[in-house]
């Protein structure tokens, strides 16, 4: 491992050892963390002595550390292939900050400046190199690296690899080379994708079948789970946001076109909104983007083009205004809330309409029909979960083959047990009335059936007729669209891709036939207690320390934008935490705490600490 190769040895902070370095070391002095995380030090240990690894871990588990202290503690410098420019910047900025000799190499940069880049990387002044995977792989670069000590390749966001994920780059399909071109340099492949297909894929086409697997659970316990029957969408979001104030979020709604009424609707009510998707000018866009990583208080609403590699640790909610098409997608999505471990909203409001939208999008799709079948069953397998009256977290982690005992506490339906009802008979009438008018009409029109109601439409298809008709009065609209919305998340009714119709499937034979009660939850409006999660997180930490916790914001804020960089590049909030509760007085007592390298000491601790004399 050490090199034999004679080369400038200019003064690089740290590596430029033949001995490899301790972990432990480098975690406490250089990212100012107290101990590894998890699998983290499973991991590290096992690339700092040579070993390939796929390491699968959920967003916010520290994957990024795997590889940074690693390339730290091994000679030569480290290359990282990421999918996104936007990415690549924020980390290097992050590593910088931390002394740490990182660079990326890509389009963004202008001629001169990739020169300089090449240049550090020839006098090996480089501990860390991120690049994108198109550039890795062309020749001009490949011999570069020939000439280069290597430590290792980190591939991250590698579920790009595989065609079943949905963020599939087909650069990524090139990466395999690496194994044969630079045997014996460790790799390491990681990714917050939990589903086992896109899992193997990644290992079979990276050639990874010789390396370590590391894995953990799928849950993401800061994160509060909330599914909600959307009624009065934009109103029931303003609600939700208005337990967010001052914190940075993403809305995110399925057209373009409802982007953009949302964010200025949301604007017109004095909530700061800025609309992302991938209709937008480019320009205005990446100013969106820039803004919000940089700023708090501000509702991104964006198109599912939005999210992927972005690395902001204090997105505080993920709100879906319209349902996602996957339960992969959905736990993805709201997956971007809460990377710092703090705690994080995910709220979606979603209606049938949703289903029958999403299902007409399948259907005219060109895929080939049994794509078409497993997309339907995907969404499906969403609706269950959106209309389960049990623990929302434990559906969702059974969804990817993980037991978790349920009670979660932290979702909706363990914070407020849902009101079920015996709706046997409903569900009868419903499934019956379906079947009576063949199985081609939307839930509108059966409800219209149901309900007696002399429609144009009923009228023409002579529905008036019908046993079923007016079989249903009793029951009000709402709790009718409520019976097909469970039925259909329970399986028993399907929605037809075309024009949304609504037919039987065979578990509905049982209750039709009167074989089977059902019971269904009753749709009383839980009442979001519009809890104030600001109150709450004051709660938790004391009202001082809260308000020191606000003076340490705004000095990162102003240290920010000084420098041009997103606030928790600064700090994160779990650091400005800790110092407002521990309230440091001195710069060795600030170095205890989590995130204060030396680096950061240095450049930062005297601001903070000035702070710290004159708040509370
Ligand atoms: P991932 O890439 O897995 O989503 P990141 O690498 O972005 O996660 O890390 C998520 C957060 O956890 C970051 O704020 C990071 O500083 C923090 N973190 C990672 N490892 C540790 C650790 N060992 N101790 C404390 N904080 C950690
Ligand atoms: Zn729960």
């Amino acid at each position: 491992m050490a090199s034999g190769r004679a080369r400038a040895n200019h003064a690089a902070p740290f590596g430029e050892h033949d001995a490899l370095r301790d972990p432990l070391e480098i975690l406490r002095e250089v990212f100012g963390l107290s101990a590894f995380r998890g699998q983290q030090e499973a991991v590290v240990r096992h690339v700092v002595a040579g070993g390939d690894a796929v390491v699968l871990l959920p967003t916010g588990a520290g994957k990024s550390l795997c590889y940074q202290v690693p390339a730290l503690c091994r000679p030569g410098v480290a290359i990282i292939v990421s999918p996104l420019i936007a990415l690549m910047r924020d980390q290097v900025e992050a590593l910088r900050q931390q002394g740490v000799e990182a660079a990326a190499l890509n389009s963004a940069l202008t001629p001169d400046e990739q020169r300089e880049v090449r240049d550090k990387l020839h006098a090996g002044e480089l501990k860390l190199l991120y690049v994108a995977p198109e550039r890795l792989m062309t020749a001009g670069f490949q011999q570069m690296l020939r000439e280069t000590e290597i430590s290792l390749f980190a591939i991250d966001e590698a579920h790009c690899v595989s065609q079943w994920g949905h963020d599939f780059r087909p650069e990524y399909r090139a990466l395999s080379a690496i194994a044969e071109n630079f045997p014996g340099v460790p790799r390491i492949a990681l990714t917050a994708t939990a589903d086992p297909q896109t899992r193997a894929d990644i290992i079979e086409r990276l050639q990874l079948k010789e390396g370590q697997v590391f894995a953990a659970s799928f849950d993401r316990p800061n994160i509060s789970y909330s599914i909600v029957q959307r009624d009065n969408g934009k109103e029931q979001l303003r609600d939700f946001l208005s337990r967010h104030e001052g914190r940075s979020g993403i809305v995110y709604c399925l057209s373009r076109k409802k982007v953009e009424e949302t964010a200025e609707w949301l604007n017109g009510r004095g909530i700061r909104a800025l609309a992302y998707h991938a209709g937008m000018d480019a320009r205005i866009r990446s100013r969106n983007q820039d803004a919000f990583l940089t700023e708090d208080n501000l509702a991104l609403v964006a198109t599912v083009a939005f999210g992927m590699g972005i690395d902001k640790p204090d997105v505080r909610y993920v709100a879906h205004l319209d349902m996602p098409g996957s339960v992969e997608a959905y736990y993805q999505e709201t997956g971007r809330a809460g990377r710092d471990g703090e705690l994080s909203e995910a709220w979606m409001a979603y209606g049938l309409g949703d289903v029958a939208q999403r299902n007409r999008m399948i259907g005219q799709g060109d895929a080939p029909e049994e794509v078409k079948r497993i997309e339907r069953s995907k969404l499906n397998a969403l609706l269950s979960i959106c209309e389960t009256t049990a623990c929302r977290r434990q559906s969702i982690l059974a969804h990817f083959g993980e037991a978790h005992p349920g009670n979660c506490g932290n979702c909706d339906n363990c914070r407020a047990p849902a009101d079920t009802w015996d709706a046997t008979e409903a569900a009868k009438m419903a499934l019956s009335a379906i079947y009576r008018t063949g199985q081609t009409f939307g839930a509108g029109h059966v409800i219209d059936v149901l309900r007696g109601k002399t429609t144009d439409k009923v009228i023409s298809f002579g529905h008036g007729n019908l046993g079923v008709f007016e079989v249903g009065k009793d029951i009000d609209q709402k709790t009718w669209q409520s019976v097909f919305r469970q039925l259909t998340g329970m399986g028993l009714i399907r929605v037809d891709s075309e024009f949304g119709a609504l037919k039987l499937t065979e578990a509905a034979r049982p209750i039709l036939r009167g074989e089977q009660p059902v019971l269904l939850r009753r749709e009383a409006p839980r009442k979001q207690t519009k809890k104030d999660a600001r109150r709450e997180q004051a709660a938790a930490m004391g009202d001082a320390a809260h308000a020191v916790f606000d003076d340490l914001r705004a000095e990162r804020a102003r240290l920010a934008k000084a420098q041009g960089v997103p606030p928790y590049v600064v700090f994160h909030d779990t650091t400005l935490r800790a110092m407002a509760e521990a309230r440091p007085a001195t710069l060795e007592e600030m170095a205890g705490l989590p995130g204060i390298g030396k680096a950061k000491l240095e450049r930062y601790g005297d601001s903070f600490l000035a702070v710290l004399r004159t708040a509370g």
